[in-house]
């Protein structure tokens, strides 16, 4: 039996989406016909962060794959991509009754997974689809409106990585000029890939400064 310092990222990102499946952290666990916990590439450069599955995906377990999706479908092979070639999940694992916006008490309680989702996937690019992933995952109330298309480097599940927030596909599908935006934006992304996000410069030492200036706390 192989030890448990043998298992790669991928086989604990299976482990890890065994666990999930049968997460009871919220009250959404009871009207679910399953988690959805993602899918993809397990190594993926990119990963896509949207909201909450929907009836087709609750049915199907596997993110984005009513009209939104087959519209990140289209624009994935606009870039040369396929979902295979990328890693795609929700805030939220479970469906919310009707489609309705996630509450903020069930995002505090699935967060958890998303976190580990991208520490294990370890993506160079997070693109975030809409409101609700933009805001969790930016830590920042700001909308997606403001902040569409405008790449943050950060660090996500404890790595350094691209934040690019994205319009969701499935406003776009109705409003022709955020389906502009969103072409537009995702146009980017292979630029934003071949980027090196380093780990941010230390902060300097005044040498010859107090003990207490040194530290940051004047
Ligand atoms: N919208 C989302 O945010 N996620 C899905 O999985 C499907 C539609």
């Amino acid at each position: 039996m192989a030890a448990v310092t043998d298992l790669t990222p991928a086989d604990e990102l299976s482990a890890f989406a065994q666990r999930v499946a049968t997460c009871t952290k919220c009250a959404l666990a009871q009207g679910r016909t399953q988690v959805v916990f993602g899918s993809g590439d397990p190594n993926a450069d990119l990963m896509f962060v949207g909201e909450a599955p929907g009836f087709h995906e609750d049915q199907q377990g596997v993110p984005f794959v009513g009209a939104a999706g087959k519209l990140l479908e289209q624009l994935l092979a606009g870039i040369g991509l396929t979902r295979a070639d990328v890693y795609i999940a929700n805030v939220l694992k479970c469906r919310p009754p009707g489609n309705r916006d996630p509450m903020p008490e069930e995002i505090e309680a699935c967060e958890v997974h998303l976190w580990r989702q991208i520490e294990l996937i370890n993506p160079r690019v997070v693109a975030t689809l809409g409101n609700f992933a933009t805001k969790l995952l930016s830590g920042k109330p700001t909308g997606i409106t403001r902040v569409h298309g405008q790449e943050q480097e950060t660090t996500l599940g404890g790595r350094r990585a691209l934040l690019y927030p994205l319009y969701h596909p499935a406003a776009a599908l109705y409003t022709p000029r955020m389906l502009e935006v969103l072409q537009s934006d995702f146009g980017r992304l292979p630029e934003l890939l071949g980027r090196v996000v380093e780990a941010p410069a230390p902060k300097p030492v005044l040498v010859g400064a107090e003990p207490a200036v040194q530290l940051g706390l004047f």
